[in-house]
């Protein structure tokens, strides 16, 4: 069986929802690259008797407990104190900490004394081995605690609570470190299948896991451009199996493995074939233009976009005819045709897109209800107008209409022949 992790996050901030617990998160996604789901989390605040007994709830469900936060220099900074006095150890001075720490002083504040207090981060407890911060300042700490009867072989990991410093230490450290110590690894793989809801994606997995006669788990996750799908196995000839089942399985929909996102992967395949992509948004005012250009290096593709709110915008900018308003609405499929040919004059590119639609939660009128949204798409010189009927908040509307207009455009450049909805 593999080792059990559990993890527990100290800190008031995060149960006054002051702060969100990212920690988690950043931990819970490293450790399933390592096919490691940890068993629990809690969440405690920065006082003695919670830390005490989470700490013994986690190590009595898991082999290894990792934790984050309590280890700065301030009094609510009590992680390893408290750990350290339920292991029976004495805290003592690590020299290369208090080197690190003094280094990292004398960059930020470099006219300031150091006050003491801030050496208290290099005490550690006996026989923890320190993990380099090289972000800050506390150090992170490695401690396999004495054997217990009630708990035996027993390791907890300490990191600190800024995600700045938590996550390169995880990587360069913590995540190294349990790839030498796990003994038992389960193989995983993560995929991003797009243009399907979760129901569908899981429909079309329950034959593969039948198959599978519980040796294989499936987990799903839905996000606005696509439904993440875990895998999970500890049997290498069962995950091989159940990795061709899926590309099979959603061959039209499987993002690349390298694009962590749909607008990633229209980026790439347009520079693969050295082409250009613009934008006329409305009710999505400039989401995928955002999207696009939180990628470094999408002004090789992305030649601009312009976002026309208002029917008066739409026609000076795009040269939307005032009849096609007038007559179909600016929530049309012919406005969105006629957005997406004004574009070709405003922003010439090979491949264009025009969305418009009601991302509420006002707005809708008689035939138009909120989360109507048309999209034109034109790739080559060919045209496709669709209409996209979406539910839930304006947040969640607006980032599905993108999604929605990516993902054709994806199916466009990949089958450049094909009809709408082959
Ligand atoms: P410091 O040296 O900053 O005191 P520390 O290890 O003592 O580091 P904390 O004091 O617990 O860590 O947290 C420092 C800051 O890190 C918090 O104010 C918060 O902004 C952030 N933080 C702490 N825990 C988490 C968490 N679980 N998720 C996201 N952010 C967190």
């Amino acid at each position: 069986m593999s080792e059990r992790i559990a993890v527990i996050c100290i800190g008031d901030e995060l149960l006054k929802g002051a702060v969100v617990n990212t920690n988690l998160a950043s931990i819970g996604v490293r450790l399933l690259a390592l096919g490691v789901v940890p068993v629990s989390s809690v969440e405690v605040p920065d006082k003695r008797d919670d830390i005490l007994a989470a700490l013994d709830f986690s190590l009595a469900r898991a082999e290894i407990v990792i934790t984050s936060g309590g280890l700065g220099p301030t009094a609510d900074d009590v992680t390893k104190e408290y750990i350290a006095s339920r292991c029976g150890l004495r805290l003592e001075e690590d020299g290369a900490a208090a080197l690190n720490i003094m280094k990292h002083w004398k960059m930020r504040h470099p006219s300031e004394e150091i006050p003491p207090r801030v050496f208290n981060q290099a005490l550690v407890p006996h026989g923890a081995k320190i993990l380099q911060n090289d972000c800050g300042t506390a150090p992170g700490l490695i401690l396999k605690t004495p054997d217990t009867d009630e708990f035996p072989g027993r390791t907890i990991i300490m990191l600190p609570g800024p995600p700045n410093e938590l996550c390169p230490m995880m990587d360069a450290s913590v995540v190294p470190y349990l790839k030498k110590t796990l003994k038992h690894f389960t193989f995983t793989r993560e995929f991003h299948v797009a243009g399907l809801g979760e129901n569908t994606v899981e429909e079309r997995m329950l034959p593969v896991i039948a198959r599978c006669h519980s040796q294989l788990s499936v987990a799903y996750c839905a996000t606005a451009q696509f439904v993440r799908l875990f895998l999970t196995s500890e049997s290498p000839e069962i995950m091989e199996s159940a990795i061709q089942a899926v590309q099979e399985l959603f061959a039209a929909e499987l993002l690349a493995d390298d694009a962590d996102s749909l607008s990633h992967e229209i980026l790439h395949l347009l520079e693969d074939r050295g082409e250009t992509l613009a934008l006329a948004e409305s009710c999505t005012g400039g989401l995928a233009a955002k999207l696009l250009t939180d990628i470094p290096g999408s002004s090789a593709v992305f030649a601009g976009g312009v976002v026309t709110y208002s029917d008066e915008s739409k026609t000076a900018l795009l040269g939307v005819p005032a009849e096609t308003l007038r007559k179909f609405g600016a929530v049309s499929g012919e406005t969105a045709r006629a957005m997406v040919e004004g574009l070709a004059k405003a922003v010439p590119s090979d491949a264009a897109i025009a969305l418009t639609g009601i991302a509420g939660p006002g707005g809708a009128t008689i035939g138009k209800p909120v989360g109507l949204v048309f999209a034109a798409i034109r790739y080559r010189g060919r045209t496709e107008v669709f209409e996209l009927r979406l539910r839930r908040t304006r947040e969640q509307i607006r980032e599905r209409a993108v999604a929605g207009a990516f993902f054709r455009l994806r199916d466009m450049i990949l089958n450049p022949a094909s009809e709408p909805g082959a």
